[in-house]
């Protein structure tokens, strides 16, 4: 029954895709060889955005890389000679985009997860190799069973190596070892012109570099080699309260200073007491977490709190250790509003998968599967003060709003300039993430209250791009001209690899970067 299922599905397939005045295709076997197209399950059309739908004719579920290969080899060169390619090529990894970016509108798409997602540790070398379609919890688990671990995080694990590998990647550990994007020694990658490519700084640089950060626009990550280092069997992980911008991020810019004691900095806005008493900010529910603060100040006006959250790696296993010892000390210099500091002990798994306490809490209340128009900008450092007065002027006024508001410094240097990711120039080397992490209920928020909330997102972007120099992170810009200004000088050279690795424009039209349908 699936076999006839999936014979009928491609048949359809392969009849849309013949279907024209120019036959591109000559045969149907040249162009998905023996891996069946499945008819598009409603998934293939969603993330967690779901802010956008667009569903393609297709999905593929590769066996190998090179079932990709037959597809992007075959569309590709049927769009070679200035002809269009009969459909255009979505990777999809977990679907976690917020604005379609993995969907591919009349095209196809092909799940990542259903390559093989082995996960090899070389614990000599220091390093795993991992499938592009795997989650980093599964990497995790993985690399933990040799004591080892990726370095650099995403704060949420269940997000593939290849989807955030496109992106950029960044966690609390951004500041001391850079994103995921700095920490890939190797990847093996499905060109847009169906290649199979073994790449690496030294071999194959520019696709290496191309692809990292590259938006899913030159290739289809199907391997990556990422280095590791020794896991701590538990962290010490602290929160200390603020209630003062500039004293906040002076201290956050003090722990980033000191990457020898520290292994993690972030920190979030504080705008309604109340949310720190749910879990929506993850801290362990067994601890004494409870600061009162007064709801409110003398004025009347509500009055906005900031955490700084850092955590260091403890290798001891009992007894007071040197993770206390740096604690303390780095506390100690810390100007936080005291006794407002907490401290907890965490094994270094849940640690890392802290996360999934929040994604269950949401989905407890209903607030998983709903639109998430989320925010996410790097704000040079000079400019961080500025703009959070610009979020408070306009997107976080409100008193329904819902979700946290992640704040913390990345040092841009620790950012390789040759991959495909943007980050803001900042003259101190500090640039700030904001990312405004908002879940709408739609029971209080139908879909024109969510466009309103995009649109005025959209223009804080603009804003904050045009006047303070910022970058959005894991946004879809809504014109050429947007993605133009969002690389800069960059541009030419986006411009110049997709020329060269996907000269066809089959790969990622649901970035809206390249449109293949002019
Ligand atoms: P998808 O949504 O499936 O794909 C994203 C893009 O990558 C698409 O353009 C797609 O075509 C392309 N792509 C996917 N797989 C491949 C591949 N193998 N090769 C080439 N291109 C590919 N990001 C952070 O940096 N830090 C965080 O802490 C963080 N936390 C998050 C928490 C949640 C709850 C969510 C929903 C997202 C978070 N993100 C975070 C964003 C996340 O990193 C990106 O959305 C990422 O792309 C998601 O990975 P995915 O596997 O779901 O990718």
């Amino acid at each position: 029954m699936a076999l006839m299922k999936a014979l009928y599905v491609h048949a359809a397939v392969v009849a849309l895709l013949l279907c024209s005045s120019v036959n591109f295709i000559q045969s149907p076997t040249d162009v998905f060889g023996p891996v069946a197209l499945l008819e598009p399950t409603p998934s293939a059309a969603r993330d967690f955005g779901a802010v956008v739908s667009d569903a393609p004719i297709a999905v593929m579920r590769p066996g190998s890389p090179a079932d990709v290969a037959r597809l992007l080899r075959a569309l590709s060169s049927a769009g070679a000679g200035r002809r269009r390619p009969r459909a255009a090529v979505a990777a999809r990894g977990a679907g976690h985009s917020l604005h379609g970016q993995a969907q591919a509108r009349g095209g196809i798409v092909v799940e990542t997860r259903a390559l093989p997602r082995g996960v090899e540790v070389a614990a000599a070398a220091s390093y795993a190799d991992v499938g592009g379609g795997a989650l980093w919890v599964e990497v995790l688990e993985a690399c933990l069973r040799s004591g080892l671990a990726p370095r650099s995080w995403t704060d949420y694990l269940y997000l593939t190596v290849g989807g955030t590998l496109s992106n950029g990647g960044i966690s609390g550990q951004a500041f001391k070892h850079g994103p995921q994007i700095s920490n890939v020694l190797q990847l093996e990658v499905v060109t847009g012109t169906g290649e199979v490519v073994t790449c690496s700084p030294t071999q194959s640089p520019e696709l290496f570099f191309a692809v990292l950060g590259g938006l899913g626009q030159f290739g289809i990550i199907t391997r990556a080699r990422i280095p590791l280092q020794v896991a701590p069997p538990k962290v010490r992980w602290v929160r200390a309260f603020y209630d003062s911008f500039e004293t906040f991020s002076k201290d956050q810019e003090l722990l980033v200073s000191t990457p020898e004691l520290v292994d993690y900095v972030e920190g979030f806005m504080v705008l309604n007491e109340q949310s720190l008493h749910s879990s929506s900010v993850s801290f362990p529910a067994q601890v004494n977490f409870s600061p009162d603060f007064g709801s409110s100040s003398a004025s009347g006006r509500r009055k906005v709190y900031y955490c700084i959250e850092f955590a260091v790696h403890d290798f001891q296993d009992r007894g007071s250790s040197a993770a206390d010892h740096a604690v303390e000390l780095v506390s100690g210099k810390l100007s936080y509003l005291r006794p407002h500091a907490y401290s907890v002990e965490v094994a270094y798994y849940d640690f890392l998968n802290r996360v999934r306490m929040e994604e269950e809490s949401l989905r407890e209340r209903g607030l998983w599967d709903v639109p998430h128009p989320w925010l996410n900008v790097l704000v040079p450092g000079h400019a961080a003060a500025r703009f959070k007065d610009l979020l408070m002027a306009t997107v976080v006024t409100q008193g329904d709003f819902e979700g946290p508001v992640l704040v913390y410094p990345l040092l841009t240097d620790r950012w390789d300039g040759n991959t495909s990711a943007v980050v803001p120039a900042a003259p101190d080397g500090v640039a700030y993430v904001f990312s405004v992490l908002r879940s709408t209920d739609p029971a209080r928020c139908g879909r024109a209250c969510v466009e309103r909330i995009l649109e005025q997102h959209r223009r804080v972007a603009d804003e904050a791009c045009r006047r303070l120099g910022a970058k959005q992170y894991l946004a879809r810009q809504p014109s050429r001209a947007h993605w133009r200004d969002h690389f800069g000088p960059a541009w030419d050279r986006f411009v110049a690899r997709k020329a060269r690795f996907d000269p066809a424009r089959v790969l990622g039209p649901g970035q809206g970067i390249f449109p293949w349908t002019d």
